[in-house]
């Protein structure tokens, strides 16, 4: 029997985990089964999942740094490098503001907060940790400010060793930079080091990727089983305009841009980026994802490593189209729940806060939940408020994932195609 492909099997492991998840939760909510026996099974399926994350995360730092000091040696011509950057960021920013429009656009069209029942929201919501605000009481400013600062490790390895993703990146892009200056034997002693580092991490990703079913199922069982209807009837409406305004940025905007830009038949990209879009929406982590989006993106889609090496574990970190989106539609809803009206000005504010609250919230589950709060105090309304949309946010963290690393992918190919048309002829032969 010829094997199935790996987004098959990934999609069976996740349609068998919610296929055995949700019935069991349903019963138990009717008193069929016990619950407690039912809350075991999620258990399993969450310490399943999490073999599988962990196994995600011991590689992602080693084949990052691989792979950034590689795609900077190949570049040829350092200048490369600006020219890419500047290709990135402004793709970045351009599809995170027009998410953040979707999400506003739709927010005040569908009205989710209008006439819901705040006490049945604050039921729902007991039992529910409000997620530890790491970021204590400070602005967005103050925060970006810190994370600008803290891109300068002031130890890469201890950066490593924390798997702190910008101070990597800034160093491993350096490190590639004065291996070029450098060159002469060194330089391409350590070139080819790198280059060798780099196949095998690869290699031993794509054995990691494999168990990528098992894990996956794992999660949607954990998902599944865990949580109760009861929350996503309460929050039904506003679930709705988070995952329709993600679907309008996923299905409409970002494949234009794909086809404009990229000249790329999106339903094909899409096929080819299918596991890194699976994995994302069951772990819920941009960066756990990362080996899948980069090894899809340069074996399936044929981009080349010269790009991808550089934009990817970048927008892992900074671009989150999902989760700006997100944030604007949360505040919104929390706004009109609570019966204020916010003005044009308001939501102005709103757009950019959440803008800036993506580019500074991990890669990692929950981290935009933890980012609101900051949103929140922006336009006066209570932090507290977070607990309301707790109760579903590990299923709109999954569905935002996943338009992150989609919004990712599609700016590896835009950027890739973008800086070989604007490439100098001398420089051409070199990409
Ligand atoms: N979980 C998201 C990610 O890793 C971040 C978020 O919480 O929105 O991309």
């Amino acid at each position: 029997m010829r094997k199935l492909q790996l987004h098959h099997r990934i999609l069976i492991g996740m349609v068998l985990g919610a296929a055995i998840g949700l019935p069991l939760n349903l019963v138990a909510e009717q008193g069929g089964v016990d619950v407690e026996l039912v809350r075991e099974v999620a258990r399993v399926g969450e310490a399943v999942g999490r073999l599988f994350l962990r196994l995600l995360q011991m590689i992602v730092v080693p084949l990052i740094v691989a792979s950034l000091v590689t795609g900077v040696t190949g570049l040829g011509d350092p200048r490369d490098l600006g020219r890419l950057g500047g290709w990135t960021f402004a793709y970045y920013g351009l599809t995170s503001l027009l998410a953040i429009v979707v999400g506003i656009v739709m927010t005040n069209l569908v009205e989710p907060g209008r006439g819901v029942a705040l006490e049945a929201l604050e039921a729902e919501s007991q039992g529910q940790a409000v997620p530890d605000v790491v970021e204590g009481n400070r602005t967005l400013g103050q925060i970006l400010w810190t994370q600008l600062t803290e891109m300068i490790p002031t130890n890469p390895v201890a950066a490593t060793a924390e798997g702190d993703m910008l101070p990597i990146i800034f160093f491993s892009l350096l490190f590639g930079l004065f291996i070029t200056f450098t060159g002469g034997e060194p330089g391409a002693r350590l070139k080819t080091l790198f280059e060798d580092i780099f196949a095998v991490m690869m290699k031993m990703t794509m054995f990691v990727i494999e168990l990528a079913p098992i894990g996956v199922f794992g999660f949607m069982l954990y998902a599944a089983a865990g949580s109760g209807l009861g929350a996503f009837i309460a929050l039904g409406k506003y679930m709705i305009t988070v995952v329709l305004a993600l679907a309008v940025h996923a299905l409409v905007t970002l494949p234009i841009l794909l086809s404009l830009l990229a000249r790329r038949s999106p339903l094909a990209f899409a096929r080819a980026m299918w596991p890194a879009l699976l994995t994302a929406f069951s772990t819920a982590s941009s960066n756990a994802t990362l080996p899948l989006t980069l090894t899809s993106i340069e074996e399936r889609a044929g981009v080349s490593n010269r790009v991808s090496s550089f934009v990817l574990p970048l927008g892992a970190t900074v671009n989150m189209d999902g989760t700006a989106l997100y944030e604007a539609v949360a505040v919104l809803f929390i706004a009109q729940a609570f019966g204020a009206d916010l003005t044009l000005a308001q939501q102005v504010i709103v757009a950019f806060t959440a803008l800036l609250a993506s580019v500074g919230a991990a890669g990692i589950p929950h981290a935009g939940t933890v980012m609101m709060v900051v949103v929140l105090e922006a336009v006066g309304l209570p932090a507290t408020a977070v607990g309301l949309i707790l109760a579903v946010d590990r299923v709109l963290d999954m569905a935002r994932t996943s338009v992150n690393v989609w919004s990712d992918s599609t700016a590896a190919a835009v950027v890739a195609r973008l800086d070989r048309v604007t490439a100098t002829p001398d420089e051409s032969g070199v990409s």
